[in-house]
């Protein structure tokens, strides 16, 4: 058996990065796994984790945890976690040299253990008590944890009881990232969502009135030449129903082996040019009528102005709505002056 086995998936939101979130893996993979433009768990099959697994994980976090406080008092470090007392573990326990979360945990210890993220795909689709059973042993057994976000998708949310998610919200899930990618029915239902904007509105707005924080994922340029002007006014039009806290662009690139790099290969599918893609951005966002952040916190949006900087901040906190509205607005008009934008092969590579 593996020194301290627990087990950590592949994803996390990127404002989840780095040493900054514990990465507990509460279920496997994507339950749904049918999102065209999606690679994420594609050739692995979605699986719920039984709460024993799931504590066992913690428990064993736990332990790797104590043993380094161990090893640094031992070395008169005061519990701290110091690069000597990691590496007198690391003998005793080679096989952490190996352990695929070990050096993630570490690193938030280190950084004082404030956040963490639940993975994977959609972690609302667990039974609503064993969730609540899953975030009140983590919270307890980690009390320095301040917030808890996870992945969801808009139609389980939906589907929940409000008072079920109010109860997971009390529990300690502070925030959900929704995948929305674009407010557009027809291109929903292209792009294989599994959701029509109705049921993203009423999921949004459900985990809204539960008091989560939620975090709205979109994609420009998803709908290429052809559908990009209902893309966005649609996408517009479904963000201000919800007023998410966060909305966050995520460019539209065709993965290869992707239906939708298919659909690029074979022509179904246009490509915006980047200046096109400023073009829908514009249309976007001056339809936007939210109180939300939002947000460019992905090296995706590449978008550069006259001046060689970037058109938008990658700050994982962005732009407050309403009031940087017309600074985002001013934004893309410089990034519209610029005439060096990469080629698209670039782009897409
Ligand atoms: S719901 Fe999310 S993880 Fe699942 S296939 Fe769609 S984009 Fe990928």
């Amino acid at each position: 058996m593996t020194d301290y086995p627990f087990e950590t998936g592949v994803y996390r939101p990127p404002s989840e990065g780095g040493s900054a979130s514990l990465l507990v893996r509460f279920t496997r993979n994507c339950p749904w796994n049918h999102c065209a433009f999606c690679t994420m768990y594609k050739t692995e099959k979605f699986e719920l984790r039984s709460l024993d697994d799931i504590k066992s994980d913690i428990d064993a976090m736990a332990a790797l945890g104590r043993d380094i406080e161990t090893a640094s008092r031992r070395l008169g470090h005061g519990g701290r976690i110091t690069r000597d007392a990691v590496m007198a573990l690391l003998e005793k326990a080679p096989g952490l040299n190996s352990h695929y979360g070990a050096d993630m945990f570490i690193q938030w210890l280190a950084v004082g253990g404030k956040t963490a993220f639940i993975q994977d795909g959609n972690s609302l689709i667990m039974n609503p008590k064993d969730l609540i059973e899953a975030l009140t042993y983590l919270k307890t057994t980690f009390p320095t944890i301040q917030r808890i976000t996870t992945y969801a998708r808009a139609r389980t949310v939906a589907q929940r009881a409000i008072e079920h998610l109010k109860a997971i919200r009390n529990a300690g899930l502070d925030r959900v990232h929704l995948g929305l990618e674009t407010g557009d029915d027809d291109l929903l239902k292209k792009i294989k969502k599994g959701v029509d904007s109705q049921g993203h509105i009423q999921g949004g707005q459900k985990a809204m009135a539960a008091g989560f924080q939620v975090s709205e994922y979109w994609m420009p340029g998803l709908g290429g030449q052809e559908m990009w002007q209902a893309h966005a006014d649609n996408t517009a039009r479904v963000l201000n129903q919800v007023n998410p806290h966060y909305i966050r662009s995520r460019p539209f690139r065709p993965i290869p082996g992707t239906p939708m790099a298919e659909w690029v290969n074979n022509g179904t599918l246009t490509l915006l040019s980047p200046k096109e893609q400023l073009l829908e951005l514009k249309r976007m966002i001056t339809g936007l009528d939210v109180t939300s952040k939002v947000c460019f916190d992905h090296m995706g949006n590449h978008w550069r102005t006259t001046a060689g900087d970037l058109v938008f901040t990658h700050d994982y906190e962005g732009y407050q709505f309403p009031e940087e509205k017309n600074k985002v607005l001013e934004r893309i008009e410089m990034g519209l002056d610029f005439k060096g934008h990469p080629p698209l092969s670039f782009l897409h590579m």
